[in-house]
């Protein structure tokens, strides 16, 4: 099960919570399209609306109304390939007899069929095959008989994988970052109070500002009036593993995620790309909306060098950027495509070309991956059926050879392009005239980070904890279960 979303939770002075994570949750729409939810809490009652289907079709002002309290958390979920299943729409509520709780996940476990096994042999029912469930009942026994910033440092010392959580106990809401942060959230300032949200683009929503990431490892508390906040460093860590894929292709370009504006990476990514392998056409164009901010920064890079590196003369600009795709924006991410047939069906129905921009040209088309082949192959196919006299295939992120288990809904390995095939036999197979990826190196320069402080699971094969079967980079302990916690009582 991967868990590919968006979360968000809110703490505020007097106004009801309902409609900020309403707006909230459509500006993290991106992060999740198959179910989306709100939970509340009003100080003696939590109230609840998770439902399947986007934002707009979930909530309508009659749901918002009964949603009373000042505190709350949301969620919207990606459709994971077979697993429409409303029993894992979130967020994830339970009551037990030392209050209620929500949770809004974002993330994956490696270890949750591990306790959940545990949790279930001493009596606890599940109702999912969710690990946030499995969080969710961890940390209900242990509220039982800790305090809440000890049960979240004693739950976090069972679970291992990738989280950021938003949660709610009664009308107290908190935010937790695994150790290593691989997934973002940032905590940011409202007018009347405080918000936790997986990308700061929500809290731009809501006229807040950003105050600060949330730290690898922290839990921050929110007060109940909204006033402030509390933060806990209850995990410390030598090294982060930050996906890099937030940067290329997840979040939104307007969002800044651990203090880079993913605008301006995708941007440099694009620059590099042109550094490392850029090619003189007549056209660059980007595929609509991924490859854009990339094709921008290329086609700037390539105003100001030649492919050789070599200074440009006065009268030459370049590689001129050219739009030559048009995207239909009403086939989402949404549109349910099983099969390999179907899938080239909705390329087709997604991007059309503007013929003229094409034809009799050279083209580099510029997108920030290639994950099964299906959008590159179809894509050349159409730009050489109008005209192109050549197309030149550039990616900003290296080849994805392997499966993501830590939250984005990639691909099998056998569905994965490169997991079995070189760069050439790829271009062959798209039938481009060049292809070339972004090294991995470059990424983590142009992101400013070591290597070691990023996820690079799938582009390398060696993941930032242990998983079942893969190889991983560095050393890290997944827990031992047990009654003995890890990080409890120190
Ligand atoms: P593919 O056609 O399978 O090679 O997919 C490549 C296209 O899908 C590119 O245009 C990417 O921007 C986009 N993409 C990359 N990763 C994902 C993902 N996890 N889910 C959906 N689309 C993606």
């Amino acid at each position: 099960m991967t868990e590919k979303c968006g979360v968000v939770g809110v703490s505020l002075d007097g106004r009801d919570a309902a409609r900020p994570l309403y707006y909230a949750l459509y500006a993290l729409q991106h992060r999740g399209q198959e179910s989306a939810g709100i939970i509340t809490h009003d100080g003696f009652q939590q109230h609840s609306h998770v439902e399947m289907g986007l934002v707009g079709e979930v909530f309508d002002e009659s749901d918002l109304d009964v949603l009373n309290g000042t505190a709350g958390i949301g969620h919207v979920r990606y459709p994971t390939a077979g697993s429409v299943d409303s029993s894992c729409a979130q967020p994830f509520s339970v009551s037990f007899k030392s209050g209620s709780l929500g949770l809004s996940h974002n993330g994956n476990l490696v270890n949750a069929d591990e306790i959940r096994d545990e949790l279930a042999g001493v009596g606890h029912a599940f109702t999912s095959d969710g690990d946030t469930e499995v969080i969710a009942h961890d940390l209900a026994r242990n509220l039982l008989e800790e305090d809440l910033v000890r049960a979240v440092k004693h739950t976090m010392g069972r679970i291992h994988g990738s989280y950021a959580l938003t949660i709610s106990h009664d009308d107290t809401v908190l935010g937790v970052r695994d150790p290593q942060g691989n997934r973002p959230l940032c905590l940011g300032k409202l007018e009347d109070g405080y918000i936790l949200a997986s990308e700061s683009a929500a809290i731009d929503t809501l006229d807040g500002d950003l105050v600060r990431d949330v730290r690898p490892g922290e839990l921050i508390v929110l007060e109940k009036d909204g006033q402030g906040y509390d933060s806990y460093q209850l995990v410390e860590n030598d090294n982060t593993a930050h996906c890099f894929f937030e940067h290329v292709y997840f979040a939104r370009p307007d969002s800044v995620i651990d203090e880079t504006l993913v605008y301006e990476a995708r941007r440099n990514l694009g620059r590099r790309l042109w550094e490392e392998s850029g090619v003189e056409t007549d056209v660059v164009m980007p595929v609509p909306d991924s490859g854009r901010a990339f094709a921008s920064g290329y086609a700037d890079a390539a105003s100001e060098t030649t492919a050789d590196g070599e200074m440009r003369e006065e009268d030459d600009d370049g590689v001129e950027f050219a739009e030559g795709l048009m995207k239909n924006r009403y086939v989402g991410r949404t549109f349910i495509m099983p099969t390999q047939d179907e899938r080239e069906r909705a390329v087709r129905l997604k991007l059309n070309p503007i013929k003229s921009t094409v034809e009799g040209k050279t083209v580099t088309l510029i997108d920030d991956s290639i994950v099964r082949g299906t959008t590159s192959t179809q894509l050349v196919q159409l730009l050489k059926d109008c005209g192109a006299a050549e197309v030149h295939m550039r990616i900003g992120a290296p080849e994805i050879v392997a499966p993501c288990y830590m939250g984005i809904d990639m691909a099998t390995r056998e569905e994965l392009i490169a997991s079995d095939k070189t760069v050439d036999q790829i271009r062959t197979a798209i039938d481009a005239e060049s292809l070339a990826y972004l090294s991995t190196d470059s990424v983590a320069d142009v992101l400013g980070k070591d290597r070691i402080d990023l996820c690079l699971g799938c582009v390398t094969g060696n993941y930032p904890y242990e998983i079942d079967g893969e190889e991983t980079d560095r050393d890290v302990t997944r827990p031992e279960l047990g009654d003995q916690p890890m990080y409890a009582d120190d």
